[in-house]
């Protein structure tokens, strides 16, 4: 039987996996349910298996022991390339209101991003692997990671050496993402190239002095000029950088004073700023600081401006996004596989695992039947509704770009 009948096989499993998931949602770093969950789906498998440290993540390592082509350059020794493949498992703060019946059952906590996919499908891959191991011409690293939602929690693997979990490093990436919208499902969408935006903080504090609301000129103002900067951060974006590589920067957070009569001492607020190429985002950081110092120095006052630390580009490889492309065709039919146009303006941790392996991040179609792509719920809101078919689809994609590119080394 091929890839995609066995995962058909164990689609049951996969669909109880992520709907125990579902129903108890962690947050951030430290998911040891989740943890505990996938360890017990990879109970009795051939796998090395490590824990984190710092967070609660699983790195499972499949030694397989097919010989790679041309097994003489490997001697022999069934040893091969390494592919590593990612599927993130953390939730976001989102209150439920999906009505399923296996909805959240902790309050203000969901898996409003379908991450609870990803780690059942990479965990289902897993299995998939594990039963081609005689055959398998290479070592598969399974990266299940915690804290994709702003806590960095692929940057905490790497640095506690997922990326060296094998002994060699990977010789390609791969991650999956569904979305309740966008794409029908199982289709699979990427683009070589900029995939999602690089994401990051600028964080603003305009220092003034306070003084009676009737007498401005014997105080220093911070309102006006923290004003001031919101719209000339958008003239910026207009004036300063190339329509063809946007930026996009909103202010989302801003505060100062406590009643009318009374001028504050600060002015605060907080902007999410993304971009989509390295050069964009080096030129944001030193144009924007620069602009809201001049401002501040413009009224007489002082700022104290930074970039808070983000997420950069995730840039897709543009040999493997290919590849990995007419893998999914070949695996799922051509009009499953979609030529995506445009980046996306989220952003992605993976794109940390990419700046040192080449890669490719693609989403997949989880819309469910009978709701339309174009105004389904998206991801992150609270009646996203992630379709279970596509559980099969996203394990055997997982296990076929392991299988295709370690044949191909
Ligand atoms: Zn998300
Ligand atoms: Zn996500």
């Amino acid at each position: 039987m091929g890839v995609r009948d066995d995962a058909e096989a164990i689609a049951p499993e996969l669909v109880g996996l992520r709907r125990a998931i579902h129903r108890e949602p962690e947050i951030g770093l430290d998911l040891p349910g989740t943890q505990r969950k996938v360890l017990a789906a990879l109970d009795g498998l051939p796998l090395e298996i490590s824990l984190g440290t710092a967070l609660s993540s699983v790195t499972a390592v499949l030694r397989g022991e097919g010989v790679a082509p041309g097994g003489g350059v490997h001697g022999g020794d069934a040893k091969g390339p390494v592919v590593l493949l990612r599927g993130d498992m953390d939730a976001l703060p989102v209150a439920e209101r999906t009505g399923l019946d296996y909805a959240s059952q902790i309050d203000g906590v969901m898996h409003a991003c379908g991450h609870d996919l990803h780690t059942a499908m990479l965990a289902g891959a897993a299995r998939l692997l594990a039963a081609r191991r005689r055959e398998l011409p290479g070592t598969v690293v399974f990266m299940f990671q915690p804290g994709e939602e702003g806590h960095a929690g692929a940057r905490h693997m790497i640095s506690e050496g997922v990326l060296d979990a094998a002994g060699q490093r990977p010789v390609a990436a791969y991650a999956l993402h569904v979305a309740s919208a966008d794409w029908p499902a199982g289709v699979i969408s990427t683009r070589p190239g900029p995939m999602l935006a690089a994401a990051e903080i600028l964080a603003v504090t305009v220092h003034g002095h306070g003084g009676h609301g009737s007498e401005p000129h014997h105080a220093a103002d911070p309102i006006p000029a923290a004003c001031e900067m919101v719209t000339a951060l958008q003239t910026l974006v207009t004036r300063r950088f190339d329509v063809f590589d946007p930026v996009v920067i909103t202010v989302g957070s801003f505060h100062a004073g406590t009643t009318d009569n009374v001028i504050p001492d600060d002015a605060t607020f907080l902007a999410t700023v993304r971009s989509f190429s390295p050069a964009a985002r080096d030129r944001l950081h030193s144009s924007a600081i620069a602009l809201v110092e001049g401002i501040a120095s413009g009224h007489g006052l002082t700022v104290s401006a930074e970039f808070r630390d983000g997420y950069p580009v995730t840039v897709n490889d543009e040999a493997e996004t290919r590849f990995a492309a007419r893998v999914a065709a070949d695996l799922l039919g051509e009009d499953f596989s979609v030529a995506q146009l445009n980046p996306m303006t989220g952003a992605e941790d993976f794109s940390f695992v990419l700046e040192q392996v080449p890669g490719a991040f693609l989403m997949l179609g989880a819309c469910p039947p009978g709701a339309d792509p174009a105004t389904a719920p998206n991801n992150h809101a609270a009646d996203a509704v992630f379709d279970d078919s596509v559980l099969a689809t996203g394990a055997a994609l997982y296990a076929e770009l392991a299988l295709q590119r370690l044949g191909r080394s």
